[in-house]
């Protein structure tokens, strides 16, 4: 089993050349963000990641959390290693300081966030929701609520969760059944969640759920759905504890992966009801919760980018250990370690090309974040969220279904071994399978896309974006040295393809939306894979310019190779897709039902 170790060299080339770290200073408050403090910061998360994290990720695996009457019990060492995230102030990095937190920007959380679930994704699931049950409130909670709730949350001494699935309303949740009957200042909340990710645990003190439920006469539908804080601990006015509330956990389920993350049934008001307090207006619930939803699916596509790291990791270290078999053409002489076969290569290559364009989408699709909130100029924020709208449901769908990919090639490097879970490489599949269905399958960011991100606007802000990748070919044709060309050739061709996609979508939407329906997930991959390519682009590019420097020359050269093996190998899927997507629904509807 290999140890963790936090890729912090290439996230760092990220943060400074490509996600344009400088470019942050503009946003009050962030220009003392130099890079040297984020190696500072990146350097003691490493520590805890590869220190703390890291070694309980397998003893999850195996212990998992336990449901006991008291309430759910979390793997041995999860709560002394909270504990020691939350006393170093991890839990607060992006949080806004006046509530507390340390105000770094969410670039830099991003690689923090890349880190813990590279570690431990069950551990890191954790603060993950916690962070967006703290968005929600910010963004549309009463300042009393406010005042009440953040302080506790920002800090991690209390963990927050996301309450929408019920057996009924998983991907559709305009059929949440859950009830919210008012009682004087608050209201009672009776039914059942399924599905509730560190619904309940005994690693802070409380636990603040975030639920959708629906008012007595609330209309049909989504637009019936209102989003409430139910307190696992009633909380007094000056932030104290109070008594127990009417909620509790059922059951958790046994399931293929993250085992330590417990993953509850709650039931909300078996005895007089839970009380719980409207955040935002009636009725406009989902809207709410969307605040929360939009940040977990951009953090659940890191989540595919770590799990992929991991996996790669020990990939890589098994590679140069396990000895077999000869070079091509040799049958006498010293066997070798299986690094040395091409097809081995040409795997652990397709996965660290793919892992280095995920992290590099996802950090630059962070910094957008960063200036779409904080930007002293509206119009720029304006951009910049729409930027950012347009990618999330990319960012979530293709970094997690590359997570799966990618974590099956690892356990195909290990061979027979990667079957077998002591080498933990089966762990990082299992773990890594969950990322493409939660948060919204990839089936469904994919009809988000098709049906919502991309046509809002009549494709400007995607137009806007292929303009910007097509800005990169002028400076990858002045660039010499090798693998530029087909760098050149490779993005002009993926982003054809794109261009041409777009353009079908566009004009197939309204005339035959089950065509653009069966399309979308093909055209969501397509959309990663461009995105992917221009950004190796723009890091071979920021590679070549950094040998100029003569530190670090072997980093330089090997992401300007890895960059061309992304052009030549990842990138030309873009085509087969663009057919994929033109052939529209006409054969995957071609089957009636009677012949599945
Ligand atoms: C381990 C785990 C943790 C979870 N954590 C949470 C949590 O913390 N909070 C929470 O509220 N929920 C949580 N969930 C629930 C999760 O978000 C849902 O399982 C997910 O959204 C899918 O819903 P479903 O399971 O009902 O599947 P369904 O909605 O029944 O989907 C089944 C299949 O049909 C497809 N499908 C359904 N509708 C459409 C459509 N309109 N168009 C195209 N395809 C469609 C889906 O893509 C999928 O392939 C968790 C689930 C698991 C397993």
């Amino acid at each position: 089993m290999t140890t963790y170790r936090a890729p912090v060299r290439d996230m760092q080339f990220v943060i400074t050349e490509l996600a344009d770290l400088k470019g942050l200073a503009v946003v009050p408050g962030l220009e003392e963000v130099t890079p040297d403090l984020v190696e500072a910061v990146l350097g003691e998360a490493a520590k805890l990641a590869g220190e703390v994290l890291g070694p309980l990720n397998k003893v999850g695996d195996d212990q998992g959390a336990s449901w006991t009457q008291d309430g759910v019990v979390a793997t041995e060492g999860f709560p002394a290693a909270y504990r020691q995230f939350v006393d170093n102030g991890w839990n607060a990095l992006a949080g806004d300081p006046e509530r507390g937190g340390q105000g770094l920007p969410n670039l830099v959380a991003a690689a923090a966030v890349e880190m813990w679930n590279a570690a431990n994704m069950s551990f890191a699931l954790c603060p993950l929701l916690t962070a967006g049950a703290m968005e929600a409130i910010n963004a549309h909670a009463s300042e009393d609520l406010k005042n009440r709730y953040l302080p506790n949350l920002v800090s991690g001494e209390w963990t927050g969760t996301m309450d929408l699935t019920e057996s009924q309303a998983g991907s559709d949740l305009s059929a949440v059944r859950t009830k919210a009957v008012p009682d004087g200042d608050h209201y009672r909340l009776f039914g059942q969640k399924i599905f509730i990710t560190w619904g309940d645990h005994n690693m802070a003190a409380n636990i603040v759920h975030l639920v959708l439920a629906r008012l007595p006469d609330a209309p049909e539908g989504t637009r019936g759905i209102s989003l409430f804080i139910v307190p696992k601990f009633l909380v007094n006015a000056d932030g104290s504890l109070s008594a127990r509330n009417d909620v509790s956990c059922a059951s958790i389920e046994h399931k293929l992966g993250i085992h330590a993350s417990p993953t509850a049934v709650m039931a909300f008001g078996d005895k007089d009801g839970a009380v719980g307090y409207l955040v935002g207006q009636e009725n406009k619930g989902l809207a709410h919760m969307f605040t929360m939803m939009n940040e977990a699916r951009q953090k659940i596509g890191l989540q595919g980018l770590a799990i992929a790291d991991r996996a790669y990791q020990a990939a890589r270290d098994y590679a140069k250990e396990r000895v077999q078999g000869r070079p091509a053409g040799q049958r006498s002489g010293d066997r070798v370690t299986i690094i040395h076969h091409p097809d081995v290569r040409r795997m652990l290559l397709t996965m660290k090309a793919q892992i280095e364009a995920m992290r590099a989408f996802g950090y630059v699709v962070s910094a957008d974040n960063d200036l779409a909130r904080r930007h002293p100029d509206a119009a720029e924020r304006q951009r910049r969220q729409a930027r950012v709208d347009l990618l999330t449901p990319v960012l979530k769908g293709w970094c997690t279904e590359l997570g799966v990919e990618i974590a099956s090639l690892g356990i195909q490097v290990h061979g027979g071994m990667g079957f077998i879970e002591e080498t933990g490489a089966s762990q990082y599949l299992r773990d890594a399978r969950i990322a493409t269905i939660y948060e919204g399958t990839t089936g469904i960011q994919a009809a988000d896309l098709v049906g919502r991100k991309l046509t809002m606007d009549g494709g400007a802000t995607m137009a806007a974006l292929l303009a910007e990748i097509r800005d990169v070919d002028s400076q990858l044709a002045d660039a010499r040295g090798a693998g530029f060309a087909a760098i050149r050739a490779q993005l002009a061709t993926g982003i054809e393809a794109l261009e041409q996609a777009t353009a079908w979508v566009l004009q197939t939407t309204g005339q035959d939306q089950d065509a653009v329906l069966a399309a979308s997930l093909s055209y969501l991959m397509l959309t990663g894979y461009v995105c992917g390519g221009w950004q190796m682009a723009r890091a071979a590019l920021a590679a070549q310019a950094g040998l100029a420097s003569s530190v670090d020359e072997a980093f330089y050269r090997a992401k300007i190779a890895t960059a061309t093996f992304y052009a030549e190998q990842i990138l030309p899927k873009g085509g087969a897709l663009l057919t994929v997507v033109r052939s529209g629904a006409s054969t995957a509807l071609a089957l009636p039902e009677d012949q599945f």
